[in-house]
């Protein structure tokens, strides 16, 4: 059974209550999760809350830093355990986990630690009335408590992305993880504990989000910040919950990212971009693009390269060595990416590839198996064009001019990502400036550098993180100002 992780210890929920985390290849038990009630979350704040005045709150930033290094290392050291837990909850290809998931969790606490090491805080000289120095210099402290709310799409990555920056600021953490993804959250636990972070400074606690863990969690009155990825809709109800005590949040939610190709493209980069950036992680990645505008006299040729592209994914089971495309996360995620297939049928959608749910063998038929798919010809209003599918899809519109290519890829109220493919280096700057989105790449996609500002504008959040955005969310900043 997968137990919470309160003070340094392993505990089964105070209400008794368990819920059964599915293998989405197959549909079947992996093992029951042991539920966390109201006690089990005063108890784990309550811990958290010791720890800033204990053990933890008297080390020194370089202390910290050196456990945030070693937490690094223990997740090289024992990154095959994560990357079975990772693919077991998530049924991802093993190759994604090892080469995404799980180094970038280890590279998460590793950046933090640079950051906070590095990133100075301002100072002014200035003047006081009588003509005498006065000296003005900031301090970050720990903002305290801080509650972190997870999905399921890369469990260890966006946690970690959120705990690292959050520790290494000198808070503690009270993790919620996804319901469908507890293991690698409570794993690292363990790695807590065998480098020596003393207890109360990492916290888990199992559940759901409504009157169950998540909830009970955000609206705790002695967590001091709330930091949540997840979707827009459960972004706005934790925003409302979050109001009554005032507590800062940062938000990372929901997007609909557009990609724009441009007839000067490097046509290999640009569909090796986009069959990653559509179908990696079986098209669960917030970052990942829906809509697809292409310059008229290359859209045939990328519609006709990306269905060719598409087909040489193979679905199948991490046991498989040939397989490069998991399933989605469950059941119920499955049909929701299957009412939009079955929603751009009804409107008359051209469907390139896929469009349905793949034939596998007998021992994954109940898994949450996805065919990756392909439109054009839907309308700009249909639903499939302004919502977040979060499935592995996307549909391709041809445009004549750049101007209609910046108006198409604005024309939704999220602003997370968006990518452009252009040998044109003036072009690329002039567009990225006009693209109300959070993080523009260019020939790329997913390109990362910790120390860059992530995040989304519009219901795609609230705030940035990365680098300096990160320290900025995870401290109180005190200026300190001196008579001389
Ligand atoms: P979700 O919003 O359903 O759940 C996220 C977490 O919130 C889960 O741990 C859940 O239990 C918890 N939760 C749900 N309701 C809650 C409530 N009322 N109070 C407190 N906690 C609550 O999201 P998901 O389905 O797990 O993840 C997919 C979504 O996440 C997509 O919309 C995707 O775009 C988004 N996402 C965004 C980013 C980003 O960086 N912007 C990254 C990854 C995923």
């Amino acid at each position: 059974m997968i137990l919470n992780f309160v003070n340094g210890g392993y505990r089964e929920g105070t209400a008794g209550k368990r819920f059964p985390n599915i293998d989405p290849c197959t549909g079947r038990l992996l093992m029951q999760v042991s539920e966390a009630g109201k006690e089990d979350v005063d108890d784990a704040v309550r811990a958290a809350r010791g720890a800033l005045s204990g053990a933890w709150g008297n080390l020194t930033l370089v202390q910290r830093c050196d456990l945030l290094y070693a937490v690094a290392a223990e997740i090289d050291c024992r990154k095959d355990d994560f990357i079975a837990a990772e693919v077991a909850d998530t049924g991802k290809p093993r190759a994604l986990a090892a080469h995404l998931d799980i180094p970038r969790g280890a590279a998460n606490f590793r950046a933090f630690a640079d950051a906070v090491r590095n990133v100075p805080t301002e100072c002014f000289t200035g003047t006081a009335p009588d003509g005498k120095p006065a000296l003005n210099y900031a301090l970050r402290r720990p903002k305290g408590v801080i509650a972190v709310v997870c999905p399921w799409n890369l469990p260890l990555l966006l946690m970690t992305w959120k705990v690292a920056p959050a520790l290494a600021c000198g808070n503690a953490v009270v993790v919620k993880p996804s319901e469908e993804t507890p293991a690698t959250a409570t794993l690292l636990g363990e790695v807590m504990n065998a480098v020596g972070v003393p207890a109360g400074v990492y916290n888990v606690v199992h559940g759901f989000g409504p009157d169950s863990a998540g909830e009970f969690l955000v609206g705790h009155p002695d967590v001091d910040a709330i930091t949540f990825t997840g979707e827009t809709r459960t972004g706005a109800a934790i925003l409302k919950t979050s109001a009554e005590g005032i507590k800062p949040v940062s938000m990372e939610l929901g997007g609909k990212n557009p990609a724009l190709v441009f007839a000067d493209a490097d046509i290999h980069a640009a569909i090796a971009g986009l069959k990653r950036s559509v179908f990696e992680n079986s098209g669960q990645v917030c970052l990942g693009t829906e809509r697809v505008y292409v310059e008229r006299p290359m859209f045939d040729k990328v519609v006709d390269a990306l269905a060719v592209a598409a087909r040489t994914l193979k679905p199948g089971g991490p046991e498989d060595p040939e397989a490069n495309f998991g399933p989605l996360i469950s059941r119920e995620h499955q049909s929701k990416v299957l009412s939009y297939y079955a929603l751009a049928h009804e409107e008359g959608a051209i469907v390139h590839c896929g469009g349905g749910v793949p034939d596998m063998p007998a021992h994954l038929r109940d898994g949450a198996w996805i065919q990756p798919t392909i439109w054009t010809g839907l309308s700009r209003d249909s639903r499939v064009l302004t919502e977040e599918i979060f499935g592995p899809c996307c549909h391709i519109e041809p445009f004549d001019t750049e101007e209609e290519a910046i108006r198409l890829a604005n024309a939704t109220p999220y602003g997370l990502a968006a990518s452009i493919y252009t040998s044109d280096v003036n072009r690329a700057h002039r567009v990225s400036a006009k693209l109300a989105v959070g993080i523009v790449w260019v020939n790329t996609w997913f390109l990362r550098d910790l120390r860059t500002a992530f995040g989304g504008s519009g219901k795609s959040g609230i705030g940035r993180e990365g680098g300096v955005h990160s320290l900025e969310f995870y401290t109180e900043l005190s200026n300190v100002c001196l008579k001389l």
